[in-house]
């Protein structure tokens, strides 16, 4: 693989965070030709049913520099999500300085508490310097002074100004569940962390993704999680410890990769991406825990790599059944299409025609929840009045026997 620096190697992580035509899950380094220009500006995701997580930082409490754990990479807890147009940053660590310079809508960031390592990057995010750039940021709350939560950190003397002097307009907000932004749909469920910290299931076109950063496994928070993650496509989860780590650690308010398994499969859910790295990990250690767990769907999530949870039309698909009267296909949600037309049942009408020798089956797509038999056989084709046809918006016949 051709050498490349590390800023080429970000720039590529905002193409592809863009959306050229990334639907595969990517890890490593992003060949030259493939990084975009410091000037291009961000392109609107390629499908508009495109659902992407770009990991921006998976590192927890502290940021790193060390060759030796380059790979997972060294910036805190910032994961940009992008789905419909719009754009979701999930925390706001360190991670957050590789994040694009334009976007289609203005952002909107969910912040699960106000832990340093999760809102360092906001200091230095260059979006809130444009004058015209339009910013709101979500946070945990409890009175509604919202702002005043993150000036905690960004006022004198631990930074010089507010992140709203900074000439572009922040709005900051206390959370409210359930969120919509767009055609997004988030909800919160609070976990068990020292000063509290919200997880977050987020939702687009009936894919799921679940959140839940900085979260330590105690009762009843973790069946609450699994509840709250049943069936998501992929979660993100707290392994900053290992089951024998997590002994000496009680109280920190973290997880293990152990616990992340038990989610998984409690959740009955498909992926796990497990975050919020100890900062004394290194790759290697990291890739060993890896290996040990050994399961395609389970990984330690490393900067830079995107996932798609996109939901295309072949993706929603499940079965197609060629019919012999017309291809129609199953859905994931339970529903039948035919050409156009979403319905949701699938009627066998069986009977005796008048004169006939035999039973005769008839397989209709409807959103009529029954249709007789008599009007079966004459919707068939057989009469020859025109009442006696469904609409296609009704039902269609796609099998008859
Ligand atoms: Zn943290
Ligand atoms: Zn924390």
């Amino acid at each position: 693989m051709k050498e490349i620096t590390r800023r080429q190697f970000i720039q590529g992580l905002a193409a592809g965070a863009a959306g050229i035509g990334l639907s595969r899950v990517f890890h490593g380094l992003v060949p030259e030709a493939e990084a975009a220009s410091d000037s291009a500006p961000e392109k609107a995701p390629a499908s508009s049913s495109d659902f992407t997580l770009t990991v921006l930082g998976a590192r927890g409490s502290s940021p790193v520099c060390r060759g030796d754990s380059m790979a997972f990479g060294g910036s805190t807890s910032c994961y940009m999500l992008r789905a419909g147009g719009e754009t979701i940053f999930l925390d706001a660590g360190s991670g957050l300085l590789s994040a694009p310079a334009e976007y289609p809508k203005p952002p909107v960031f969910l912040l699960s508490h106000l832990h340093v390592d999760h809102i360092l990057g906001l200091g230095m995010y260059s979006w809130l310097s444009k004058k015209e750039a339009e910013t709101t940021i979500y946070v945990p709350a409890e009175d509604g002074d919202a702002l005043q939560a993150l000036d905690g950190l960004y006022s004198p003397p631990y930074w010089p100004l507010s992140l709203t002097a900074y000439g572009s307009t922040v709005q900051v907000l206390p959370h409210g569940f359930p969120l919509q932004i767009g055609e997004i749909t988030v909800d919160g469920m609070k976990g068990c962390h020292p000063g509290g910290v919200w997880c977050f299931r987020i939702r687009f076109r009936g894919k799921t993704l679940v959140y839940a950063s900085d979260f330590e496994h105690e009762e009843p928070y973790f069946s609450e999680l699994i509840e709250f993650s049943r069936g998501a496509d992929l979660i993100l989860y707290d392994a900053q410890y290992t089951a024998e780590e997590y002994e000496t650690k009680k109280g920190f308010g973290h997880s293990t990769a152990e616990k992340g398994l038990e989610l998984l499969e409690r959740s009955e859910a498909g992926q796990l991406l497990l975050i919020h790295h100890d900062p004394f990990l290194t790759d290697r250690q990291l890739l060993d825990r890896e290996a040990q767990i050994g399961r395609d769907n389970v990984r330690f999530a490393r900067e830079g790599e995107v996932i798609s949870l996109s939901c295309t039309e072949n993706d929603a698909v499940k079965e197609t059944i060629a019919g012999n009267v017309k291809t129609y296909s199953r859905l994931n949600d339970g529903t039948w299409q035919c050409d156009d037309y979403i319905y949701q049942y699938r009627l066998e009408i069986s009977g005796r025609m008048p004169n006939a020798a035999k039973d005769s089956t008839f397989v209709y797509l409807s959103n009529i929840e029954e249709i007789s038999f008599e009007q079966a056989y004459r919707a068939a084709g057989i009469s020859s009045d025109l009442n006696d046809y469904f609409a296609p918006e009704e039902a269609v016949l796609v099998e008859m026997n």
